[in-house]
């Protein structure tokens, strides 16, 4: 495989910027252009250097600190060096270019990741969650990503497996012997718990994917209510500060900035519900249809009720709301419950919270939104990844028709079709069985230098 390189640290200028070359010929390129005591194609792995790195027409670019790892021992398994130099953008440029004139390919996204894959460093679900790892935001998330990418999810799809092969070999076995009587199989009663061991199992993991979504990429909260009840006014308060801070960081992708906010370690995810405000004449319909949407999608519901005006929404799936009566400022010195209850507010129920999003005086709405997110902790194995999700549930699918198959007392022959089916699917979570079309698009959403 050619010899890649990248900027591995983050695009712009900082303390210090690390740039990274992996293949064959990464350590004899790299030793071409470093000056230091002893040449990098002597140095033993793991091992750190100081020298000077000059370009192919002489110029002397920077002072740096080389690392030399030795295949297999390095992040891909191909001999790699680490290049740390001064973080200015332009010495970052020149060491690339110098690399590139001696021959190096700069490196697509999640190349080095794609290779770690490919040379067995890692199943795909590891790597996978190298790039979750990377964007996580809060605790919970960092965990989630690091027990996957330390084999937490792949070991568990391995005992699985394992019951599986189990599964399919007894059900084959009576197959081929059929024919002799005086054999005794086991008994389909002993498939069918082994069946039902596997489906147990399988279950519990497709079913962890809410949890581990909403960690990994927020609650989804829908905030709804009628127009000018003060549903954006709501949505800056909570994210207003924050919000800033994220562009701040990430300049470059503004315009793929969610509206996300972390509160108390939990991350949520605001559904956008704009459009209700686009234009008068169709408000009406559209806010209906762009609520009902949210509605779906959402985890909780933030109802809100100009307290001035209420005018609550029907219909909405109690479990899931948080009501709160807004514009609260403007019931001052009325005394809120007797001007609250003189319009008519008692029927909405006791829990009602009374805030001014205008002024940013939320009462206790940021405790009850963790509390309403009830996530699981973050210590067990949970599905983070829409595509594990959709590969589990076919396996799912698959066992339960073989749950199905034998207690209709269906042929083995038909068994293994479904259990075959079934061990494919996990297949493609780890990676065992996976298109190079999926991989690609895998991998293009790291970011470049991982
Ligand atoms: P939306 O249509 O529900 O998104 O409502 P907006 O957030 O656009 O707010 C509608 C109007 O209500 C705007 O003029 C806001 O300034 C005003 N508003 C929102 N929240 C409050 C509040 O807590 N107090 C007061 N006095 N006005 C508010």
């Amino acid at each position: 495989m050619d010899t890649i390189c990248a900027i591995s640290t983050p695009y712009g200028s900082g303390g210090i910027a690390v740039v990274r070359v992996s293949g064959g010929e990464a350590i004899g390129l790299v030793d071409g252009l470093f000056r230091g005591r002893k040449a990098l194609t002597d140095a033993r792995g793991g091992t750190v250097h100081h020298g000077t790195l000059v370009s192919g027409d002489g110029e002397m670019i920077d002072e740096v600190l080389v690392s030399v790892f030795r295949a297999p021992h390095s992040f891909t398994g191909e001999d790699t060096v680490e290049i740390a130099c001064h973080g200015s953008l332009y010495i970052q440029q020149a060491i690339v270019r110098a690399l590139v004139d001696a021959g190096c390919r700069t490196a697509r996204a999640g190349e080095f990741t794609q290779r770690a894959f490919l040379n067995g460093k890692m199943d795909l679900s590891e790597a996978e969650a190298v790039a979750d790892l990377i964007a996580a935001q809060t605790k919970a998330s960092k965990d989630v990503a690091l027990r996957q990418l330390r084999g937490g999810v792949s070991s568990e799809l391995e005992q699985l497996r394992e019951r599986l092969l189990k599964l399919t070999s007894l059900i084959e076995l009576e197959l081929d012997f059929a024919d002799h009587e005086e054999l005794e199989f086991a008994d389909r009663g002993e498939l069918n718990a082994l069946a039902d061991e596997i489906a147990g199992k399988l279950q519990q993991l497709t079913e962890s994917f809410r949890a581990g979504n909403a960690i990994r990429n927020g609650v989804p909260v829908a905030i709804v209510g009628a127009t000018n009840a003060g549903k954006s006014t709501l949505l800056n308060a909570l994210v207003g500060e924050e919000r800033a801070i994220v562009s701040d960081i990430d300049g470059t992708t503004r315009d793929t900035v969610e509206d996300t906010v972390v509160i108390n370690g939990v991350l949520f995810r605001f559904i956008d519900t704009a459009g209700i405000r686009e234009t008068k004449d169709t408000i009406e319909q559209m806010g209906i249809e762009r609520s009902r949407r949210a509605i779906e999608q959402a985890q909780i519901i933030v109802e809100v009720i100009d307290s001035t005006k209420p005018q609550p929404m029907e219909g909405l799936p109690e479990e899931k709301v948080i009501r709160v009566m807004n514009k609260g400022d403007r019931l001052r010195g009325t005394g809120y419950g007797l001007r609250v209850t003189g319009y008519g507010l008692r029927v909405i129920g006791d829990s009602q919270l009374v805030i001014s999003a205008k002024l940013g005086e939320l009462g206790d709405l940021r405790e009850r939104l963790v509390e309403k997110a009830a996530l699981p902790s973050s210590e067990a194995t949970m599905i983070t990844s829409a595509r594990h999700y959709e590969a589990l549930s076919r396996g799912l699918e698959a066992i339960r028709r073989v749950k199905t198959g034998l207690a209709e007392g269906v042929s083995g022959e038909f068994l293994s079709m479904d259990l075959e089916e079934c061990l494919e699917a996990m297949g493609e979570v780890t990676g065992k069985i996976t298109s190079q079309e999926v991989l690609n698009t895998i991998f293009s959403k790291f970011c470049i230098g991982k």
